[in-house]
């Protein structure tokens, strides 16, 4: 393990807080416990969700580089911390659905858990002031967020993460409804993914009994958030092979 001394605090955000590091070009990202919703306006701790998040986060990453898709992620450090490169955000959330959920489902009138035929990919203004408002992409580019080969390139790595992970989450028993991803740019210019993937920033269903194993147990009041996220760490590091053969059994 490369050990990094913190450094300033760079930026302090809803669930993780970004440190420099003696290193000009990494970070370490630290997992906070505290949970939001509806824009800030509902506030608690979920108890172990930093250590949770910031273990399926590093569970994931190395797997989609492996598949192709080039990420921030460096080592996980400790529970709640990771070592990532330094990235500069690009403020344009990415959001991939593939079963209609949540403002979806809402601004459309589309029942949730309707399937869509073909995955949806959206995008917000990463704006906590204005609430993440949906965007289109001649939006980002006529405000100077990002430029249209960055964004050709967004669209191509986030339907190869859906690529990768809805096979993932299936073979674990649970179906991935939608997920939000955020990229950055590295110093020498490469788009690369950031931030996590986790309960927090994912729908996740149980395959079998359509329970929800995600935020929504929170933004909704469903009891069970810890359990929930537990339940999503286990599976996410869950050998298939050997869970198959015990089926089997
Ligand atoms: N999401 C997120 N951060 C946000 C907004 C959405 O991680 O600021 C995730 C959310 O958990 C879900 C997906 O993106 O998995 C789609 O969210 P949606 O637009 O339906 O928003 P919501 O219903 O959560 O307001």
């Amino acid at each position: 393990m490369t050990q990094r001394t913190r450094g300033e605090l760079k930026y302090e955000g809803k669930a993780k807080r970004v440190y420099a590091t003696d290193h000009e070009h990494e970070y370490i990202v630290a997992y906070k416990d505290d949970a939001t919703a509806f824009n800030g306006v509902k506030k608690a701790q979920i108890g172990g969700k930093g250590a949770i998040n910031n273990a399926i986060t590093a569970h994931l990453f190395p797997q989609l580089e492996q598949a192709g898709v080039p990420t921030h992620f460096l080592e996980k450090l400790s529970d709640t911390e990771q070592r990532v490169r330094a990235v500069t955000i690009i403020p344009v959330e990415v959001i991939v659905r593939n079963v209609a959920a949540g403002s979806f489902s809402k601004r459309l009138g589309i029942e949730e858990g309707t399937p869509l035929s073909r995955p949806v990919v959206e995008y917000c203004y990463k704006s906590d002031a204005l609430g993440d408002p949906l965007i289109n992409t001649d939006t980002a580019v006529a405000l100077g967020w990002a430029t249209p080969a960055q964004l050709t390139r967004i669209r191509e790595l986030a339907l190869q993460v859906q690529a990768f992970l809805v096979p993932y989450f299936a073979a674990r028993g649970v179906r991935l409804i939608d997920f939000k991803l955020e990229f950055g740019t590295t110093a020498d210019g490469e788009v690369v993914l950031a931030d996590e993937i986790s309960p927090d920033t994912c729908r996740f269903w149980d395959a079998q009994t359509s329970e929800k194993l995600d935020k929504d147990r929170f933004r909704r009041d469903l009891g069970g958030v810890e359990d929930a996220y537990s339940e999503m760490l286990r599976r996410v590091t869950q050998d298939v092979e050997e869970s198959k053969s015990r089926e089997v059994e």
